[in-house]
């Protein structure tokens, strides 16, 4: 899709666990070349949202539609194919491998387990095509002059940046980051916002779950408010800033 087209559209979502609706009846889109942010409380369903895009929990009804492909029930696997791809809330990396084979990983979006297996069952050509993307995308965040240090070795901030270096093996045209600056010192995170405006910049269309407010309303191009697994509100930042239910469920003024 041309820049300002729909790139993903979530029509009327929803995701039970049992009797909990983590997620009802959440619509909403993104547009190629925007960061679009998504926040709100603690067990809003904002990493539900995730997991329900990526095919990792897919939705109870409605709606997932990605380019024009209706993705809804397929797998990880290949929704990734397509060019999403997504970091986790938590740091998921293996830190007694190096930040190479830590990027070369983002290869694969089959189960975690497999991971490692997948690398180690790689025809020698494969490893190679591999290893040099995954270079490619260490030396895109900044990180390449590190490759063959321990993941384990890196402070917090390069960790959650190798993590994007991974997501961003075979160039996916929609990036899913969640709480990526989670624990970052001041000075982290303002590189992270630094090299998520440039990705966009590059034409990497963002959806971002974060926190910290001043990052988002700094970085974003629009807004999703969740509260109890529904869509609160939703608009720029300014729009948001103002907005009588987001002050008082969220912000708490
Ligand atoms: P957020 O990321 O906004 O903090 P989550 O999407 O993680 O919220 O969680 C939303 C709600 O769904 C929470 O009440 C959480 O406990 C519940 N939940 C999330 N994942 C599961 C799951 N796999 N099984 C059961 N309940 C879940
Ligand atoms: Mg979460």
């Amino acid at each position: 899709p041309q820049p300002g087209q729909p790139l993903l559209q979530v029509s009327g979502a929803v995701k039970q666990f049992g009797g909990l609706r983590a997620v009802s009846d959440v619509s909403f889109e993104l547009r190629t070349g925007e960061i679009l942010g998504l926040i709100g409380p603690n067990g809003a369903g904002k990493s539900t949202m995730f997991n329900l895009i990526t095919g990792v929990n897919p939705a109870t009804s409605g709606q997932v539609r990605f380019g024009d492909q209706d993705v809804t029930r397929w797998r990880p696997g290949q929704i990734h194919r397509l060019g999403v791809a997504r970091t986790f809330q938590h740091v998921h990396l293996l830190p007694d491998l190096s930040l190479l084979a830590n990027t070369m990983m983002g290869g694969y979006a089959r189960g975690r387990a497999g991971l490692l297996a997948s690398l180690l069952h790689l025809e020698r050509a494969e490893e190679a095509a591999l290893q040099h993307e995954a270079m490619r995308q260490l030396r895109r965040v900044g990180l390449d002059a590190q490759a063959f240090t321990l993941a384990g070795n890196l402070a917090l901030g390069q960790q959650r940046v190798l993590e994007i270096a991974r997501a961003l093996v075979a160039d996916p045209t929609l990036l899913l980051l969640d709480e990526p600056a989670a624990g970052l010192r001041f000075g982290e995170k303002q590189e992270l916002v630094a090299l998520l405006k440039r990705l966009r910049d590059e034409g990497v269309t963002i959806l971002i779950v974060e926190h910290d407010m001043e990052l988002v309303m700094n970085l974003v191009d629009r807004l999703v408010v969740m509260n109890h697994g529904e869509k609160l509100a939703e608009g720029s930042p300014a729009q948001i800033r103002a907005h009588p239910a987001v002050r008082e469920a969220y912000l708490g003024v």
